[in-house]
Order: structure tokens, then sequence, then C-alpha cells
């Protein structure tokens, strides 16, 4: 009988390791198959872009396949039978079973945070609430109130993509006890705060957000606030599906992985992407975010196949060099750093970081998980 590995979620990281596993084992007796909750690919990067009322079609996951031996399930794995090394879908044959699994399954916003949010906030963090968001903004009269709330990078973004696009809403952000962009170089985050002013986004500096109402929030020195929609945008947690299985995990759902992406727990399963917490080069977990999840999805790759074909894998690097905010579609901020994520003091501003930021936003979906072809030292 063939190994059978399975890969659950075609996200940036699930889509290029099924790809790259296909072609690095084409020659043994593995199929690969790759379960994923929809038919496309969707570009989490671009979905404040969708919710502010933008077109946007994802790639169909069946044309980015054509040409590999990857099998697609389209369906939503619901469970994983970790003794019965078995993922449970909500379509036919209902289950598949693995010799080796590799969790993909990425992250959604943080809705459990305060009380209200899971019933009335929307989020950006997947296509269903961006979507919803998108439909809530559009039918907004004029003069309406949209309050985002954090001041992280998609909190930023979507603060003000909403801004430049429905300049008759008014927008709001409420950044939490970290402010404005905190990590950033001073230069970044001066430009921020510019861009923000000029897209006419009020800024509720340090204002922690304690519980989220159908008409607006209250802040935690007990201030209402009224709006016609909260964004959550507060940072994303992985989904349940892991702790569920009993994998060892983190307090946000993510896998706990070696440095091979193994899991600590259980050797027959790995973790890729927002779904799992690397190590970084800093030796800190891997931070959620597309410049992670692709080196993790490329070395996972090279991880199972040197193991299936009796080689001893070397460590998956995973490593940054810069931080992308994207203010609209003509502005934004590139914030060159360390490996270790450290912020450099160069930092690209306005329409040339908007240009960059697009220009990798496009390259990483043609060269990233759709033109997986390169190869690298570690290739076999
Ligand atoms: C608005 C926004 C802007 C962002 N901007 C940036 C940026 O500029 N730079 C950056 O580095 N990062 C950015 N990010 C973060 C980045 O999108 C994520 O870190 C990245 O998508 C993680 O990739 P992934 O492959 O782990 O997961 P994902 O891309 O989320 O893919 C996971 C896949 O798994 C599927 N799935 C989930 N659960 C199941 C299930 N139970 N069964 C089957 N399939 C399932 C999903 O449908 C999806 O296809 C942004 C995120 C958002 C929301």
């Amino acid at each position: 009988m063939s190994h059978r590995l399975v890969v659950v979620g075609a996200g940036y990281a699930g889509l290029l390791a099924a790809k790259r596993l296909a072609r690095k084992l084409r020659r043994s007796d593995v199929t690969v198959t790759l379960v994923n909750a929809s038919d496309r690919f969707v570009e989490r990067v671009r979905l404040h872009q969708l919710a502010a009322g933008q077109r946007w079609a994802g790639p169909s996951l069946r044309q980015q396949l054509s040409g590999t031996s990857v099998q697609l399930v389209v369906g939503r794995v619901t469970a994983i039978d970790a003794t019965g090394r078995t993922v449970c879908m909500d379509v036919a044959p209902g289950a598949i079973g693995y010799d080796t699994l590799v969790y993909a399954v990425g992250s959604r916003a943080r809705l459990g945070d305060v009380p209200g949010a899971a019933e009335h906030a929307y989020a950006v963090a997947d296509l269903e609430q961006a979507t919803r968001l998108r439909h809530r903004v559009t039918e907004m009269a004029s003069g309406g109130t949209v309050a985002v709330v954090g001041g992280g990078l998609t909190g930023l973004e979507t603060a003000s993509e909403l801004a430049e696009s429905h300049p008759e809403l008014r927008v709001r952000l409420f950044t939490g006890a970290d402010g404005v962009g905190s990590g950033l170089a001073p230069r970044a985050q001066t430009h921020l705060l510019r861009a923000l002013d000029r897209l006419d986004v009020s800024v509720h500096p340090k204002t922690v957000v304690a519980a989220v109402r159908e008409d607006g929030l209250d802040t935690r020195d007990g201030a209402p606030f009224a709006a016609d929609a909260v964004v959550w945008s507060t940072g994303f947690r992985a989904p349940e599906l892991a702790r569920a299985a009993g994998f060892a995990t983190d307090e946000s759902g993510r896998m706990l992985v070696d440095a091979t992406l193994r899991s600590v727990s259980h050797p027959e399963v790995y973790a890729v992407g927002d779904a799992a917490a690397g190590v970084s080069v800093s030796g800190a977990p891997s931070r959620m975010s597309c410049q992670a999840a692709l080196p993790m999805g490329r070395g996972v790759a090279d991880v199972v196949a040197a193991r299936l074909t009796g080689r001893a894998p070397g460590p998956v690097r995973i490593g940054y060099t810069f931080t992308n905010i994207s203010l609209g579609r003509r502005d934004g901020v590139v914030q060159f750093t360390h490996a270790d994520d450290r912020p450099r003091r160069f930092v690209l501003t306005g329409r040339a970081a908007a240009a960059f930021k697009e220009t990798v936003v496009r390259s990483t979906v043609r060269s990233g998980p759709r033109g997986e072809s390169g190869r690298n030292e570690s290739d076999s």
C-alpha cells in the first residue's frame, strides 16, 4: 500500500507544501492529498481590500494544481482522529486515513477576546467574515461609523482601506494598550499616524475595548461608543482542531513543533503557517504571517521528503526581511527587519511602499503557492 500523505489547508503554507511534496516524491510510492474548505486559493492578505468593496476573485485551486499529482478534496475537516490516523470531513467519503499529516489550517480572528465580539463584531481574518463586512459597509448610510479595534498591522490596513474606499463613512481606530504599529521604527510610526490623519481616520490611542455591543462598544474605562459596525482586528488564533485531537498546542491553539516542524507530541504529524508555533531564528515562536508561512511550507516538504526517502533533514529556517503595511492603494509603509524580526532603520513609505507591497503580494501568488517549481539548496 502506498504511503498516504495528507495536507489539510491550501493557504500559503499548505498549497506550497503539497505541490513541492508531490514534485519531490514523484518517483516514490507516496500519494499526496490536499483537503481544503474551498475550491479557491484565498489571498488572505487582500481581505481588507475585499471588505472595502474592491474586486477580488481567488484563483482556482484546480488550476493551480494542474500538472501535479496532488489529489484535491474540497471539504472542511471537522475532526482529526489522532489514534486512528484519520481526518474526518463534511464531504464524501467522510474520512480519509493518513500515514503522514501536514496541518496547515491557518488562523482566524480572536473573537473570544471580549464579551460580545463573537456575536456582534465583524472581522477580515477569513473570506466569510470579510464578505460579511463588505455587505455591511455597502448598506451603511452616509455618515455611518465603523470602529476598527486593533492598532496592529491588520487593524491599520483595514481602517485605511475602509477610509479610502468609503470617504462617506467615519472610520475610528481603537489601538489598544500597544498603540499604533508597535514594534516598528519611529519613522514608520510617524508615517502611519500622518496617513491615518490624511485619510480622516480618528485614532483613539491606547484605548482598550472591553466589550462589543450590537450598536457599538464599551471601552475599559467605562465609556460607551456608538458604531454601526465594530471590526475586531486584535490578532489571530488557530482553529481548535489540533487541540481537540490531543496534539500539543500553545495558548493560541497553534501546534507545538520542533525545528523540523514535526509535532512534539505526534511524530507522524507536521504543522506549518499560522497553525504552527514554529521556532524562528531568534528562538521566539514564528509570527503569524506569510513571511513565516512560505518558508514553513517549503521547509516541511523538504523535511518530509527527506525522511520518507531515508535521509536526515536539517532544521527549517524561519527568518524575516520586512513588514509590509498598505495604507489604502496609494500609500504604505515597508519596515525592513533583521532576520530575527527586529526593525532596521531603513523604512520605505508612500507610493513606493504601496507599489512594493503590491509587487510582493502578486509575486507571492505567482512564485509561491502557485508557481512552486524552483529548487533551493536543500532540494534533492
Ligand atoms: C487582511 C489581512 C492582511 C494580511 N496582510 C499580511 C501581510 O501583509 N503580510 C503577511 O506576511 N501576512 C499578512 N497577513 C497574514 C497572512 O494572511 C497569514 O499569516 C497567512 O495567510 C497564513 O498562511 P497559512 O497558509 O498558514 O494559512 P491560510 O492562508 O489562512 O490558509 C489556511 C487554509 O486552510 C483552510 N482551512 C482552514 N480550516 C480548514 C478545515 N477545517 N478544513 C479544510 N480546510 C481548512 C482555509 O480555507 C485556508 O484555505 C494578513 C492577514 C489578513 C487577514
